[in-house]
């Protein structure tokens, strides 16, 4: 008899055993069916050796169902699956299912009728029908999709097509991508470009591990270099994972990635269609999907030949899960090449902390690419002091800058103001009886979104239309908003620029790939004046026009709960200002502050990277923080307060003691409350030699909760609130 160990999607029960029946054929990695009680249940097949569990007599052992149409999962992911998994201190099973993403595809081959237009006319006309065809122009795609885009029901669409007005198109579900041409449309690099893209065209040919970090300011041709180790990766007909921070860059991406190789690459991110992903999901199984450029859930895929990976802007904060599996899909990725054998390049003009230490370390090759590319100069940069320049009442951006914005106006170049304030106003409070409008499931304040007209809680999604009457003592026209966001800014540059073309740009306004797209192509086109964005604006832009950037409040960031508020701080406003003048023409920087003397507000003004990165390096090794040091969190949650604090309490009851780990708290989180459940949090600072993840899981697994607590850990984690 032939018995297989099966690591099952249920974090809860562990793996288990079944036997192979006879005639089905199995392998270390085949993904199976397999019956669980009445249920049937997937999982995959593992080394016995590698997965522990209780022995089960032969006789007791189940059959598998059926072995699923899709490639076992290579020894290599296995071992990132095990690896990912006991670093996070998270549940195979959890890691695993990211692996699997999409249902759809494990089914197999399939085929799908999408509709289209087919050019005639109905019968009769009704406005619904008139409104779905004039919608419909140009789309194709299933009935519930085509619904979707038309803004009318499936009957209305099913109607037309009864009468012949939209045509159905069986399509293959898998069908090939568009190759992608290495040498459809090399450029010509300049001598620094060159040199770093020679070492990567060496590595990918060499075929090993082989970890960088591009060092190159903003503006240098960072993308440009790493292509040419991609058109190395597909001659020799593998695969490259390209890993980026925001679905609004992918849109940018995806144009210049074209024009390079002659076709798109395959896009993956987490707002696919279904058809979308299981066709891309199919494609990197196959061994088809040549680039695949997505957000951090694209690193768990079963690539079945991978050449390279790249994270671009590595630096950002968003390669960081911050739920279910807690990883670092920057870290991950390098683990990944690691266990791939391939080299592995982390890109950014303003590299963390951990990812420099690597390099002067020598773990990290790095390469410097210290100047603009072509005529480009960086920008010149000055700090607005709040305290001596102060902006009119009422306002919130400093004469000097509405100055320049003037100016940038009159010559027809582009300015851009960064707030990372989504929204009108941060917290709306009543003059009469100080009431503030507060989120009932979550520590924070209700955020006044003026064009959508209402308070939302930016947290849990919590909203209310504003009412015209304060809540709590009733007293009418009487409520202020306070402080700025974007769209209050977006207001004050109405009207100092009446005749502005004014574009927010928040992940409110640009949530979805065409509208990304749609704003880049205006801005590219010079059909927007000023731009008015948050963080999302700081990211990959390339605006030639652009000249002026305004930092509306530098000091933002220093606050709130980041472990790391000083260097996001610097990333953030270095990033912003590298959009000005990455053209012919020299940018400008004013960044706002009322603490001109904060370190890391000089060291931007100054320009003096080095001197940043020196302190902040100092001033970690002190803390025993990150890279010197390690952290973790251990974040208890329960709907009942008590219970959370109960629990939290007999967690800190039982702290390990050990020279060379500390134990802070437990104390209620920075958000106390979050989607309704109430949350303690435990700080772990541990020097490197501490064996942080086998402490934790000794000491957490000796523990039982009750069945409404919730343990979580955060192994480096970023975010404290
Ligand atoms: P980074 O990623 O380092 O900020 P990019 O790769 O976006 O820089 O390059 C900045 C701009 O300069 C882009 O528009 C890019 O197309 C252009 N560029 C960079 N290098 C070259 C080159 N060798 N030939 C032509 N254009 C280049
Ligand atoms: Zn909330």
């Amino acid at each position: 008899m032939i018995r297989v160990r099966l690591l099952i999607f249920n974090a809860a029960l562990g793996p288990l055993d079944y036997r192979v029946p006879d005639g089905m054929v199995v392998e270390p990695g085949s993904v199976v069916v397999a019956p669980l009680g009445p249920r049937q249940i997937i999982g995959i097949v593992w080394e016995p050796d590698r997965l522990l569990t209780s022995a089960v007599a032969d006789a007791r052992l189940r059959p598998l169902l059926a072995v699923l149409p899709v490639s076992p999962l290579r020894s290599e992911l296995r071992r990132l699956i095990e690896w990912t998994a006991e670093y996070y201190c998270a549940p195979i099973a959890a890691v695993a299912r990211m692996v699997l993403a999409s249902g759809g595809a494990l089914k197999g081959p399939a085929t799908v009728t999408e509709y289209r237009l087919s050019g005639g006319a109905p019968e009769r006309m009704t406005p619904q029908r008139e409104r779905a065809i004039a919608a419909l122009e140009g789309e194709q795609a299933t009935m519930r999709e085509l619904a979707g885009i038309a803004g009318v029901s499936e009957n209305v669409l099913r109607g037309l097509a009864g009468q012949g007005v939209l045509e159905p198109v069986l399509v293959d579900c898998d069908r090939p991508y568009p190759r992608a041409q290495p040498s459809h449309s090399p450029p010509v690099l300049s001598h620094e470009q060159q040199a770093v893209a020679d070492t990567l065209v060496a590595a990918v040919q060499q075929n090993r591990f082989r970890p960088f970090l591009i060092d190159g300011v903003t503006g240098s041709g960072k993308t440009e270099t790493y292509f040419e180790a991609i058109a190395t990766a597909l001659a020799q007909q593998r695969q490259v994972l390209v890993l980026l921070p925001e679905i609004a860059l992918t849109e940018a991406f995806l144009g210049r990635f074209a024009q390079r190789f002659g076709a798109p690459p395959v896009v993956w991110h987490s707002s696919l269609k279904s058809t979308e992903r299981r066709r891309a999901w199919r494609a990197i199984t196959a061994g088809e999907a040549q680039v695949v450029v997505g957000a951090r859930s694209a690193l768990f895929l079963p690539y079945r030949k991978l050449g390279l990976i790249v994270v671009d802007e590595a630096h950002e904060v968003s390669f960081k899960q911050d739920e279910g599996v807690r990883y670092n899909a920057r870290d991950v990725a390098v683990m990944r090449a690691r266990f791939e054998r391939i080299p592995v390049v982390l890109a950014s003009a303003t590299p963390a902390l951990e990812s420099l230490h690597m390099a002067d370390t020598g773990t990290y090759e790095k390469l410097v690419l210290p100047s603009r590319y072509g005529v480009a100069e960086l920008p010149h940069i000055d700090l607005v002091n709040l305290t001596e320049e102060k902006p009119e009442p009422g306002r919130w951006l400093a004469p000097r800058l509405a100055r320049e914005m003037v100016q940038r106006l009159e010559r027809g170049e582009q300015s851009l103001l960064f707030l990372n304030r989504r929204g009108y106003a941060p917290l709306t409070l009543c003059r009469h009886c100080g009431f503030r409008f507060q989120c009932p499931n979550c520590s924070a304040w209700l955020v006044e979104h003026r064009l959508s007209q209402r308070l939302a809680c930016h947290h849990c999604g919590h909203e209310t239309r504003p009412p015209e009457t304060c809540p709590e003592c009733g007293e009418a026209d009487c409520l202020v908003a306070c402080g700025p966001g974007v769209e209050r800014i977006a207001d004050e540059v109405a009207e100092i620029l009446p005749e502005a073309r004014v574009a927010l740009v928040t992940s409110d306004t640009l949530g979805s790939p065409d509208k990304a797209a749609e704003f880049i192509a205006m801005a590219e086109g010079g059909a927007i004046d000023v731009i008015v964005g948050t963080q999302l604006v700081t990211k990959g832009f390339h605006f030639p026009e652009l000249t002026l950037v305004g930092v509306v409040d530098a000091d933002l960031g220093l606050e709130g709960g980041d472990l790391r508020a000083a260097e996001r701080t610097y990333q953030q406003v270095a990033q912003v200002a590298g959009r000005a003048g990455r053209g012919a023409k020299p940018g400008e920087v004013l960044i706002q502050t009322r603490h001109p003397e904060a370190p890391v507000i000089a060291a931007l003004a100054a320009g003096d990277r080095d001197a940043f990165y020196a302190a902040e390096t100092e001033a970690r090794r002190h803390a025993g923080a990150p890279p010197f040091g390690r952290w973790a969190a251990i974040i208890v949650s329960s709907e009942d307060e008590a219970e959370a604090r109960e629990a939290a309490r007999s967690i800190g009851a039982t702290r390990p003691v050990q020279p060379d780990l500390q134990v802070l708290g437990p104390a209620p989180a920075p958000m106390a409350l979050l989607r309704g459940r109430y949350r303690y949090r435990l700080l772990i600072n541990a020097r490197r030699s501490a064996g942080l993840q086998d402490v934790i899981r000794g000491w957490l697994g000796e523990l039982k909760f009750p069945q409404g607590v919730r343990v979580s850990v955060d192994i480096d984690p970023y975010s404290f609130v």
